[in-house]
This record gives structure tokens, C-alpha cells and sequence, in this order.
């Protein structure tokens, strides 16, 4: 499965290639993105400075890895974290979303497990992509092409309500009972929903002949793992900024601010700010020129 769009496909290229342009270009169109999220890790802008250049750097280094499971946003956003975790030993960046700070219901077996650790490894370029592991692989893509197929249903059908908790069951890792109490319904009505979702994720991989997952012990957990390294129900940054300019359709206007501001989805949310004050201001360009002067270097000439 490959995640990238042509135009990430197209800039990759250019990297690999040694290009510094279209390194640049890449920088340019991620950085303001890596910051606002990790201004919101740190508090100081020189620590969340240095930590954006280090991830850069750590995406250089580990190019040769890196098969496009994930789109280069969400590839790029789990080096920041791991490095956030890393060097601050900031457990928050493990974090997805807001509500995972007001609430602490996430399923027990999960919080000792630790799925970030899972994802990020001891690798810090994010071995999550890197794993040898060939069946566990296949497994990942069988879940991830179900994952994929619901999220999209739900937003083709317009079902938001579904969305939201499913979202905050497998991407937030709530109880169902917080789930009830969050989105306003009763705890049954999210448990006949937690059902019905997981029976079609179930299908779709046992479709793919992939049924050994789904005995697996951990399957909830691990499709938390894939719902994170795919986000799924993550609007599109074009679709941050029609919000942002308020011309999407009701529903989707809701769903979005649900995302961004009730769930406060991390990863979202930096792509806001940046969106925000995307106006280029010196802070931008002089970071971006201090990324490329110490980067320029790993790129293969
Ligand atoms: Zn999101």
C-alpha cells in the first residue's frame, strides 16, 4: 500500500535525488506544520526549533527506509514525537488529541502497552514504516485498506455521528462509557456502534483472507496503532483551510470543528495554526533557511 499523493511521490523523488530545490520545497511545505505542533509540546520556540531541524535531519538519514506506508505528513509528525518523547521525556506527545488530557479513561490494557512505543520503536526515524517483519506487514495493509473503507463510508454517507466514535474509541482509545458521554448518547447505543464497526473491519479482512488478525488478542490495540499512523478520519489540510474559510456544508463544518476543537486532534490542530498564520513571516523564512543550511549536507549530491 502506498500512501503518498503524486505530489509527495514527485518531491520524494527529488530528494532521493539529491536535489536541494526540491528539498527545499519540501521543507517549506512541512515546517510550519512541525512547529505549531511542537510549540504545543514545548514551551520554549528555540527548543521547538531545534527539535523540527533534528527531524528533518532524522528524515534524511533514514530516507532509504521509508516505503510510503504513511503519507509524509503523518511520516514526518511520528519523528517529531518520538523526539519530543526522547529528549523533553514529555509523556504528552504520546497524546493524540486534547480530549486524552481532560479525560483519563483510555482502556487500561492499552495505557500499559503503550502503542506509541509500539509504533515509534526504539528506532528514533520511526520503525513503525521499517519493520521486517513481512506477515505482520500484510496484516497492517489488510487492516489499514479496512480501516480506510470505513472512514470513507462514513464521510461519503455523511454518518459523522459514527465517525466521532469511532474516532474516539480507536484514535482517542476511550471507554465506551466516556465515548456516551462526550458525543451525548447512551453507553449502549456506542456499544452496538464499537460492534458494528468492528464486525465490518472483521469482514473486510477476513475478504482479504487475513482471519489470523482477527483472533488476535490485541486487535483492538493494534488497530489503534494502524488507525494512528493512517488518520483515516483526519480532514485533508485543503479541508482545514475551506473551515477555516467556512465554506464547507453544514455537516462537514461540524464534523471538522468536532476534530479540531472537541477532540482537538494534534496533528489537525498544528495544521490550523500553520494555515493561520501562514503569512510568511521572518520567523518562517529564518528557520526554514537554518533547516536548510544544516540539512543541505545529508542530501546525496
Ligand atoms: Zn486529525
Amino acid at each position: 500500500m502506498n500512501s503518498l499523493s503524486q505530489a509527495e511521490e514527485y518531491l520524494l523523488q527529488q530528494v532521493r535525488r539529491g536535489s536541494p530545490d526540491g528539498w527545499s520545497q519540501l521543507v517549506n511545505r512541512y515546517q510550519g506544520r512541525l512547529l505549531a505542533f511542537a510549540q504545543s509540546k514545548l514551551k520554549r520556540r528555540s527548543d521547538a526549533e531545534d527539535i523540527v531541524q533534528e527531524t528533518f535531519i532524522g528524515f534524511l538519514k533514514g530516507l532509504d527506509r521509508f516505503r510510503g506506508e504513511a503519507s509524509l505528513e503523518t511520516y514526518l509528525f511520528t519523528i517529531l514525537r518520538r523526539k519530543i518523547v526522547d529528549s523533553y521525556r514529555s509523556g504528552k506527545a504520546r497524546d493524540v488529541c486534547l480530549l486524552q488530557d481532560v479525560y483519563d479513561s483510555r482502556r487500561s490494557e492499552d495505557r500499559d502497552s503503550d502503542p506509541f512505543q509500539k509504533i515509534a520503536g526504539d528506532d528514533p526515524t520511526a520503525s513503525t514504516y521499517l519493520r521486517r517483519d513481512e506477515q505482520l506487514d500484510r496484516q497492517r495493509h489488510a487492516l489499514a485498506d479496512a480501516l480506510l473503507e470505513l472512514a470513507n463510508g462514513y464521510k461519503q454517507s455523511l454518518n459523522f455521528r459514527d465517525l466521532q466514535i469511532v474516532e474516539l474509541l480507536f484514535y482517542a482509545q476511550f471507554g465506551n462509557r466516556d465515548v456516551a458521554q462526550v458525543v451525548d448518547i447512551s453507553e449502549k447505543a456506542v456499544a452496538v456502534i464499537k460492534h458494528r464497526c468492528l464486525k465490518q473491519v472483521r469482514e473486510h479482512i477476513q475478504r482479504l483472507k487475513f482471519s489470523d488478525i482477527v483472533r488476535h488478542e490485541q486487535f483492538e490495540s493494534l488497530l489503534t496503532q494502524v488507525w494512528e499512523s493512517l488518520r483515516p478520519s483526519c480532514p485533508k489540510r485543503s479541508t482545514i483551510g475551506a473551515f477555516l474559510l467556512e465554506t464547507l456544508d453544514d455537516a462537514w463544518q461540524q464534523y471538522v470543528h468536532f476534530h479540531l476543537h472537541t477532540l482537538g486532534c494534534h496533528f489537525c490542530r498544528a495544521n490550523l495554526e500553520d494555515l493561520q498564520k501562514q503569512t510568511r513571516s521572518d520567523d518562517t523564512v529564518k528557520l526554514r533557511n537554518r533547516i536548510m543550511e544544516s540539512t543541505v549536507g545529508f542530501l546525496r549530491s
